[in-house]
């Protein structure tokens, strides 16, 4: 037991998830934190969003991840509240690289605490393809993972309600290929890799070390209120040139803060880099 390390030693929280989620969150919970996780049966977090586009999100990333955890409270009647949400596209900064952003929330409203942590995965299994004929992509798709990654299938162009989900053998992936290209106004079927957690394994995996960071944060309590997840809340620019010693783009602080108050704190970086490389300096190399 570790529970005198957790103000949430004993406690009992419902996760709110449909994708199996459970596998990858519920360990570092229990371990770490002492909490007793339960997830609902008959929650359909679904009407908040679905990666396949037939329902649009409501509202931005963390918006949807805290309503997803207050429909676990209300549902479950319980008090602590967990959820997840994922987010795949191009990279802001190089848009030819996928990225996937992953974040947790733990909501407890016996003492009004929201906190979140994030991830960022620049390898993510996302990808997409529009085509004909599954023999053009075959080797595409294996090189995924496929079949423990599984794929969504849906006309390119034309009717969203006709998507197959969670295709994991050829023989599917082909007929689904097939039928969604006959009624896509461009003839073509779109392939995409499933995103949902339990058909996506190096999703699991990133939520999985995720959860680790989270509970690991929710140990660490404020110096001025006592709440739990004091942690890095953002970060400063502004590390010396190691030529001429001038502030660079590159990190210099990081700001840690608490959920609940004001309380501040900078600190170094925590790789312990203190100099920037000159590469990066607006007087060595303007
Ligand atoms: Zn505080
Ligand atoms: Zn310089």
């Amino acid at each position: 037991m570790q529970g005198p390390a957790s103000a949430f030693a004993g406690r009992r929280a419902v996760l709110a998830t449909m994708h199996g989620k459970d596998r990858a969150i519920v360990p570092a919970f229990r371990d770490i934190l002492g909490i007793d996780i339960e997830v609902p049966d008959d929650l359909d977090t679904d009407q908040l969003g679905t990666f396949s586009g037939e329902i649009e999100r409501a509202g931005s990333m963390d918006e949807v991840l805290v309503a997803k955890a207050r429909l676990g409270l209300k549902v479950s009647g319980l008090d602590l509240a967990i959820a997840s949400e994922g987010s795949f596209g191009p990279h802001p900064q190089m848009p030819f690289f996928p990225v996937g952003l992953e974040k947790l929330v733990l909501i407890d409203a016996k003492s009004g605490l929201v906190a979140m942590e994030h991830s960022v995965d620049l390898t993510p299994c996302y990808a997409s393809w529009e085509t004909r004929r599954m023999i053009d992509i075959a080797d595409q798709i294996q090189a995924t993972g496929f079949p423990d990654q599984a794929m969504i299938v849906r006309p390119n162009n034309g009717p969203r309600a006709i998507v197959q989900k969670g295709v994991q053998t050829f023989e599917n992936l082909e007929a689904a290929i097939v039928q969604a290209a006959l009624v896509s106004n461009d003839g073509l079927a779109f392939v995409q890799t499933d995103m949902r957690a339990h058909f996506n394994p190096k999703r699991m995996m990133s939520i999985e070390l995720l959860a680790k960071k989270f509970a690991d944060r929710l140990c660490q309590t404020c110096r001025s209120c006592s709440a739990p997840g004091w942690g890095v809340k953002g970060t400063e620019a502004g590390l010396p040139c190691s030529w001429c010693g001038a502030p660079t783009a590159w990190i210099l602080h990081e700001l840690m803060g608490c959920f609940m108050c004001d309380n501040e704190a900078s600190q170094p970086r925590s790789d312990g880099l203190t100099e920037a490389d000159p590469a990066h300096c607006p007087y060595c190399n303007p």
